[in-house]
């Protein structure tokens, strides 16, 4: 059984049932049967099944963004909004996505090569619960117009919002089979990588799983795309709109209580403009207003668990211990949820174990940056390498940023976001591959050659 509570009130959620092995085995035959008439299916088939699943979404908007916010605490506003997200992600690639699979012909010594695109099979998807919906998007919208199938492992306090996600593709007129969600424990991820059905894994989540699905992917010889933590810098130089980069630096940084793998975890600001920098950012910061994520005043709800509040808590003070400076925040609230209110720390040691790490909740750490050159090697100074948003208006500067920040996408004068025309991913330990566009298709189709003469 999952057992979870809804982390606005502590109270505990109906338990969901576990699927045993007869049940994935069952799961597993019927999605390989899918995909042997799925791969022939038209690209006007595909397209069309997008559109009813975006249709699908929009109906039943209500209800989707209601079971995010009770597992995951999440704003309803913000629920409702990713919910949208999703449908806009549907009718992109069943409008824009057909020319992703256009053959390509090209000229050889002996007459002419096409390359071709075709769909690989199984594509099992390991997802976090931080967008429940929007996570699982990314990989399965893109998987129905390749011509592949989809298993989704969802993450354990979102077992609700996948069974929603299959419910409307089924809804909007999907074959049996063509995306199942598996009610199962990531014990059984492994075993799914192995067995040879299987083409390929996608997972989304923490270092930790990452290596663990790496590994399987690896012993099985199996494509793997690997979406994982970041600890993004946010820039400032003194040429940017300062007003604007500290609205949006909050913005950027309490998103979703701060649970975002692209949140803007560490603010390098250069002194020239710390202190004003420092004092619209605090002010933003201690405006956010927490509380229950079903009131639309509020924009923080609870974190999704009682253990990630605790996990938040005990960074902040194990970075005090290593030096750090708490300016304000960090601190529950006098209610029954896992709610922390927004906080910054100070003269974090760039050298220090918990600078490395990623910060998952609603806390920013901000760094002084005597010039350029610092503020880049600040930033490249952790392990990660997702994204970064920058805040200038001197063209030099912006090159130089986007020639010299390790990392996968960079933002230039607005926080870094998900968009679905545009590639998403990171380096370093943030992971390899790309969602998203027609590159995150490619990542799970053969690109056939053929040779004509
Ligand atoms: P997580 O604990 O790694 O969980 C992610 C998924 O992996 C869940 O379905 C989880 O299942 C499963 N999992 C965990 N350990 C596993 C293992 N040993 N074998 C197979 N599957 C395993 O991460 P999370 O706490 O849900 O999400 C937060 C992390 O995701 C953060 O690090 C964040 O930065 C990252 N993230 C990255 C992106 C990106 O696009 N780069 C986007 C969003 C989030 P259970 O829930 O059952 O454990």
């Amino acid at each position: 059984m999952f057992e979870t509570v809804n982390p606005a009130t502590g109270e505990a959620r109906p338990p969901i049932e576990e699927l045993d092995a007869a049940g994935i085995e069952a799961a597993l035959a019927t999605a390989h049967a899918a995909y042997k008439d799925w791969r022939l299916t038209s690209v006007e088939t595909r397209t069309d099944l997008l559109s009813k699943i975006a249709e699908a979404f929009e109906a039943n908007k209500d209800r989707l963004a209601h079971t995010a916010t009770e597992e995951m605490g999440k704003t309803l506003k913000s629920a409702i909004a990713e919910v949208e997200k999703c449908a806009a992600g549907f009718r992109y690639y069943a409008e824009a996505g057909p020319d992703f699979l256009k053959d390509q012909r090209v000229q050889t010594k002996g007459g002419h090569a096409i390359a071709t695109w075709q769909p690989i099979g199984i594509v099992l998807a390991v997802m976090p619960w931080n967008f429940p919906y929007w996570q699982v998007v990314r990989f399965l919208a893109p998987a129905i117009l390749a011509g592949n199938v989809g298993l989704l492992k969802h993450a354990s306090i979102t077992q609700g919002c996948g069974a929603l996600i299959e419910e409307m593709v089924r809804a909007a007129g999907a074959p049996e089979g063509l995306f199942t969600n598996l009610p199962i424990k990531s014990g059984a991820v492994e075993a799914l990588i192995a067995d040879d059905r299987v083409a390929a894994v996608t997972l989304t989540g923490s270092e930790g799983a990452g290596q663990k699905v790496a590994e399987a992917a690896g012993r099985a010889l199996k494509k793997v795309v690997l979406e994982l933590g970041g600890s993004d810098p946010f820039i400032v130089l003194p040429s940017a709109d300062l007003d604007e980069a500290a609205k949006v630096a909050t913005t950027a940084r309490i998103q979703n209580a701060g649970q975002s793998c692209i949140c803007a975890k560490r603010m390098i600001v250069h002194a020239d403009v710390f202190d004003a920098f420092l004092d619209k950012f605090s002010a933003a910061m201690r405006a956010a207003k927490v509380g229950d994520p079903m009131d639309e005043a509020n924009d923080i709800g609870p974190l999704s668990s009682f253990e990630q509040r605790d996990t938040v808590i005990e960074q902040v003070a194990r970075a005090r211990e290593e030096g750090a400076r708490l300016l304000f925040g960090a601190e529950k609230l006098d209610l029954p949820g896992a709610y922390l209110t927004p906080g910054i720390l100070l003269d974090v040691d760039p050298d220090s174990d918990f600078a490395k790490e990623e910060l998952f909740g609603p806390v920013a750490m901000v760094f002084r940056a005597d010039d350029l050159d610092a503020a880049i090697a600040l930033a490249n100074d952790v392990p990660f390498g997702l994204g970064s948003s920058i805040w200038t208006n001197d063209e030099g500067e912006r090159e130089r940023l986007v020639r010299d920040l390790e990392c996968g996408m960079v933002a230039v004068n607005q926080m870094v976001a998900s968009v679905p025309e545009a590639p998403f991913g990171g380096i370093k330990r943030s992971g390899h591959g790309r969602e998203l566009g027609p590159w995150g298709m490619h990542e799970f189709m053969n690109l056939k050659a053929v040779l004509v003469k």
